[in-house]
This record gives C-alpha cells, structure tokens and sequence, in this order.
C-alpha cells in the first residue's frame, strides 16, 4: 500500500496543538466537537460558510478542501490534517504531507478506499472477506460481469458506481442481463462495481482505532438497519453470537492492519445466515453507526479519532450501557420543526442535531437512546420515532 517510504513521526501531538479538519459535514463537526474538548485547536476548511462545522471550529476556511495549494497552506501551521469524507481528493493529502504535515489518513488509504473498485480489489488481494463482485468500465464489461455473477449463483446484483455513491445513491438493483445493460445507462455510463446480492441476516460494522506506531483498539460490534438504503439505526451492542463478532472483530482489526490506517476505520459487514461475516465497505474516518458511542460507550468514535491520529494511549473500550442511535432524515421536518419536546419526555434520549436546513432524505441530526437493557433501549427510541413520525 505505502507505494513511497515515508518517514513516519510517532511523537505525540498535544493540545493546544492543531488539528486541521478537511470537509464540513456533521463528521467534521463532530470530530471538531470532541478535539475542542480535549484541548486541541481546530482548523476546518470547507466548501459552504453554513456547513455544520462552522459551529464548532475555531478557524473555518471556505475553500475547496480539495485544493492541493490551499490544503498545503493550511498544512503549514496545522501538527495534523485529517479527513471528514471519502471525497476529499488524494491528491491533497499529499500535498499537506510535503508541507511537512502529518496526514491521517494517507493518501494511499485515501485512494484505496473512495474508489470501490481499489476497495474491493485491496479485500480480495488480502484475503479479507468479501462477496462476489466485478469491477466495470464498459457495457460490455457490464454483460460479462452480470454473466459471470449469475452463473456463479447469484439470484441477483446491485450495481454501485465507484465513486461519489453514499446513502444507496448511485445503485441500481439487477434482476437479469437485459437489466444489467440498462443499468449501465442509467447510472451514466461510468466506472461501477457490481456485487452478488447477499441473503444477510443482518447488518453491523465494527470500528477500530489505529496509531501510527500500529497500536489498535476497537469498539464493540454494533449491529444496523437501514431503510431504503439509508442507516436507520445503530444497536450497541448487536444481537450476535460470540463467534460471529469475534470473527467480525478479528475481521476489522486485520483490513485495518492490511491497509495501515492512521484513525478509525469503520468496516460495514453483512452477516450470513451461518453466522459467517462478509465486509460490505470500509470508511477511513468516523461513521454514522458510530454515533451511539457518544452516549452508550466509555469513549466515543470522535475522541477515538483524535486520540488515534495524535497518538494518544488507546484503550480498551467497553459498553457504557446498551444504547441505540435513531438518525433524523429531512422528512421528519416536511411539517414544520419535530416536535422534540414530545419526544424528550420520557428522559431516556438525548437529541443531536447538526445545524443543516431540512431536505427529504438529508441526516439532519440523530437521536440516541440507552437503558438499562437493549430491549429497553429499543423500545424507548421506536416510540420516540413514531412521535416524530406521526406529525
Ligand atoms: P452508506 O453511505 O449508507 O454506507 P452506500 O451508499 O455507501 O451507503 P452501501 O453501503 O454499499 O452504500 O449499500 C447500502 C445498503 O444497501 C447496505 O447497507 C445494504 O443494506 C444494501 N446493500 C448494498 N450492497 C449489497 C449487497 N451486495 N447485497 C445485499 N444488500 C446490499
Ligand atoms: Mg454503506
């Protein structure tokens, strides 16, 4: 993966030292949040002055975090840059590392894992468990890929664009070969993977935090539904047994170690009926399952981030109490401002919102309930859902 040898720098970085944030998203908003907390002061640069992170940088630039001269420039006076999303471009990474910066995420992670088809194709080179898949460049790559996934068992595929797609956007389902073509229109006519569809029993992601000297840690496995290809909730901990998230902890920590991640990897899984995991995606930084840390886990994904890129002690991390993240789509708002009041009453949750104007579809904030039991949990943030819901 390091294509170069890079000298790597172990010291610690303290506070009140720098942290530069690339990206503006709830992400970035809330690894500002917890840098802040813990001392550090935060650089952010983003492309719109009403990006959530405005709320908790110290310094907000509006550019374009893309920007190899620009990042460089932030670079100089920041003791780390890291990164909020997939998109920021590689490229810039790189350039913040010749300015003498420490990156976490590299570049190569960076490159790796916001292209689903170096994604998928770094699991499979190292053994790492994944479904069956092609990577695809042309409509005739297209019907062979379709052809080939359906002789080798698959009753059907979904095909994701390789770049740019989150929450199911850029994926279309396919049913036959004569799809398959259509498919390929539909989504542009632009680099994709397409994957076997996976009978899974359920969905979870585990997320470990890792060093620069190769120290890890990890968060219990969280388990998670989604709803029209959107997380609709995160459960801390999933309903799994010991081997399966023994096996899908085991599977974490090694695709962290293979990829020689700085920060948090979150690793998506599908398990099997036989309770067997497959890893579905990676995300080099924080992750909306992770949000149910913030309240059910003794540290959460964001100080865990923090503490893994400066290189701070990692340690073990347990179940505060069971806890359950709920997100907040745009929808909830399509009359008015939710009414949270209601919702609050029965003092077991607790609201996070980001500051964004509401949009159908649009993860406008979450909500997290714990309990004495999971069970609990559960119920109180469903009958929280169907207040909101009810509007
Ligand atoms: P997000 O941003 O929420 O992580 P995404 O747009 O990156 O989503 P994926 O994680 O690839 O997309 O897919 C979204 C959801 O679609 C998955 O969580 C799963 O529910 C379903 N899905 C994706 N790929 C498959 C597959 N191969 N088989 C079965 N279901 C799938
Ligand atoms: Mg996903």
């Amino acid at each position: 993966m390091t294509s170069k040898a890079e000298p790597i720098n172990h010291q610690t970085i303290h506070p009140p030292e720098t942290i530069t944030i690339l990206g503006g998203g709830q992400l970035g908003s809330m690894l500002c949040e917890a840098a802040k907390r813990m001392g550090y002061r935060t650089f952010c640069v983003s492309g719109h002055e009403t990006d959530p992170v405005r709320r908790w940088a110290d310094h907000h630039l509006i550019a374009d975090p893309g920007e190899p001269a620009t990042v460089a420039r932030v670079a100089r006076q920041s003791a780390i840059l890291t990164v909020e999303a997939e998109s920021i471009e590689p490229v810039a990474l790189e350039a913040a590392a010749n300015a003498q910066c420490r990156v976490a995420p590299s570049a190569d992670v960076q490159r790796t894992v916001r292209d689903r088809r170096s994604e998928k194709m770094f699991l499979r080179d190292h053994g790492l468990a994944v479904g069956p898949f092609a990577t695809v460049e042309s409509a005739k790559q297209m019907r062979e890929a379709a052809e080939t996934l359906f002789a080798g068992g698959s009753k059907k595929l979904v095909a994701k664009t390789a770049r740019g797609g989150y929450d199911g956007k850029g994926q279309r389902w396919i049913h036959s070969v004569t799809e398959a073509a259509d498919a390929w229109e539909a989504l542009g006519s632009t680099p994709l993977v397409v994957e076997g569809g996976i009978d899974f029993v359920a969905e979870a992601s585990v997320i470990v935090a890792r060093s620069a000297d190769g120290r890890m840690t990890h968060f219990p496995m969280f388990q998670n539904e989604h709803r029209r290809g959107i997380l609709f909730q995160t459960r801390m901990p999933g309903d799994f047994s010991s081997a399966t998230a023994a096996q899908a902890i085991d599977l974490g920590r090694r695709t962290a170690e293979a990829l020689g991640v700085v920060g948090l990897l979150a690793v998506e899984m599908f398990i099997l009926p036989d309770g067997n995991v497959l890893i579905n995606e990676l995300a080099a930084r924080p992750h909306n399952s992770g949000h149910v840390t913030m309240r059910a886990a003794s540290r959460s994904q964001f100080e865990m981030h923090i503490a893994a890129i400066c290189g701070l002690p990692l340690p073990e991390i347990h179940t505060l109490q069971p806890g359950v993240m709920t997100n907040l789509l745009g929808d909830l708002w399509a009359h008015g401002e939710p009414d949270f009041a209601k919702v609050l009453a029965d003092g077991r949750g607790m609201i996070h919102l980001y500051g964004k104007s509401p949009r159908s579809g649009r993860k406008m904030g979450h909500m997290i309930h714990t309990a004495p039991t999971l069970a609990e949990a559960v119920q109180a943030a469903n009958a929280a859902y169907e207040i909101l819901e009810s509007r």
